[in-house]
């Protein structure tokens, strides 16, 4: 059976051509051949809007699809649904959701609103601006709606994984701890958004769950086809965002097929620093990577995301940003500091307060916008691995036992 979610519009045409009739009158097999095609093209067009856009799953309620057209797609192709096996909401609205797939495995996405600024008062955006956080107090005192609907939110923003557990083994990260079990297909990344999709609407998507998605770039490629489609998804290229921690040349592969904006997954301001907690940077150290992210088409004013997860005594100093501040000049650039969330799996420690605003205020000095990632989530565990680790379903669990729901807060990007 092949799988809908699978194919990009254009393999999907392909597959109807031998379903596209035309009139016994038109003998020429070249007019023939492009009616054929004129016509599989539109029914693909035809059934993405009813998958991708009205969430319809069963062949018979397309309407519009010719019946033969639709017995044979009921006999040969398969719109796939992920198993919801866990969902919770947060206090602060994060929702996280755990999903089961055909093999078994279980992989994670998680949904992170953020407050439309009039229902958040003045007094909050100065505090977030500021880069200080925005607890679940706070929240409450704004009087925010925890519904996950569109008036309520600005910005719904998926996060979702490209493969079960990861292969990089990056230091701080629960997920890396966990180690590699297989990549995700196509359709098993397509389908998160899709399913996150049918229960709210997603404005945005992140690729910062688990995995590298980098390392399973060719998924990810078609993945990032389905989700900008205008037929499909109709994601705006500056909504989709792909974050690596530096796989170089499967950037240079993103790019030549598809047009998402990019995260680097930075975290460092040396090599000797990096290497310590990204085994990648052995591979492809700081100046290639900065090398390849200068060469990305970007246009129309898009930046590129530098992630740096603040670690205290490691990487958070003064001379740090300084260094960061040095490295990034000349790439269109924002920067998000993000105070290390502390779990079982890492010996590292959360930052002081003051050493994250004065780690944002030399960014700031320096030009650049430098933001500070919130902590979403704590309470149900809604960082990158967590939940996954907590029912036992990923590789190296026994190393982490003992975790617990408040040692967790989100990292919807640790990569
Ligand atoms: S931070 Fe990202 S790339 Fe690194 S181990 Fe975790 S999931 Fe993998």
């Amino acid at each position: 059976m092949i799988i809908f979610q699978s194919l990009t519009k254009a393999e999907f045409a392909e597959l109807l051509i031998p379903l596209s009739t035309v009139r016994r009158s038109e003998t020429d097999p070249e007019v023939i051949e492009v009616k054929k095609r004129k016509q599989a093209k539109l029914r693909a067009q035809q059934i993405f809007h009813w998958v991708y856009q009205r969430y319809i799953t069963e062949w018979d309620q397309m309407s519009d699809i010719a019946k033969e057209v639709r017995a044979w797609l009921k006999e040969n192709v398969q719109i796939f649904r992920l198993t919801e096996s866990y969902g919770q909401q947060s206090e602060d609205g994060t929702f996280k959701f755990l999903w089961k797939l055909n093999d078994q495995k279980t992989i994670e996405s998680v949904i992170i609103p953020a407050a439309l600024r009039e229902k958040i008062g003045e007094e909050v955006i100065d505090a977030l601006d500021d880069g200080k956080r925005f607890s679940g107090v706070e929240t409450e005192k704004a009087g925010l709606n925890k519904d996950l609907d569109g008036d309520s939110w600005a910005r719904l923003t998926a996060c979702i994984s490209s493969q079960v557990g990861c292969a990089m083994a990056c230091k701080f990260c629960l997920t890396g701890v966990q180690g590699l079990d297989r990549s995700l297909e196509t359709h098993e990344v397509v389908c998160q958004v899709l399913e996150l999709r049918m229960r709210a609407p997603i404005t945005n998507i992140v690729f910062m769950g688990m995995g590298e998605p980098l390392h399973n770039v060719k998924n990810i490629i078609k993945a990032c086809q389905i989700m900008l489609d205008e037929d499909g998804m109709n994601f705006s290229k500056r909504k989709v965002t792909v974050s690596t921690s530096g796989l170089v040349p499967a950037i240079e592969e993103l790019y030549e097929h598809t047009d998402v904006s990019l995260a680097i997954s930075l975290n460092s301001s040396t090599n000797e620093q990096r290497s310590q907690i990204m085994p990648v940077n052995k591979k492809w150290p700081i100046e290639t990577l900065l090398a390849a992210c200068r060469k990305v088409p970007l246009g129309g004013h898009r930046r590129i995301t530098f992630e740096y997860v603040l670690l205290k005594d490691f990487n958070d100093s003064p001379e740090d940003a300084h260094r960061v501040a040095k490295m990034l000049q000349g790439i269109p650039s924002k920067v998000n500091l993000i105070p290390f969330n502390e779990h079982s799996g890492a010996d590292f420690k959360r930052p002081t307060d003051d050493a994250v605003l004065k780690f944002q205020k030399i960014l700031i000095n320096k030009g650049y916008t430098a933001t500070v990632r919130i902590s979403r989530g704590r309470d149900i565990l809604a960082a990158c691995g967590q939940l996954r680790s907590l029912f036992g379903t990923a590789r190296g669990t026994e190393k982490h036992r003992d975790f617990k729901p408040q040692d967790a807060a989100v990292s919807e990007t640790q990569a």
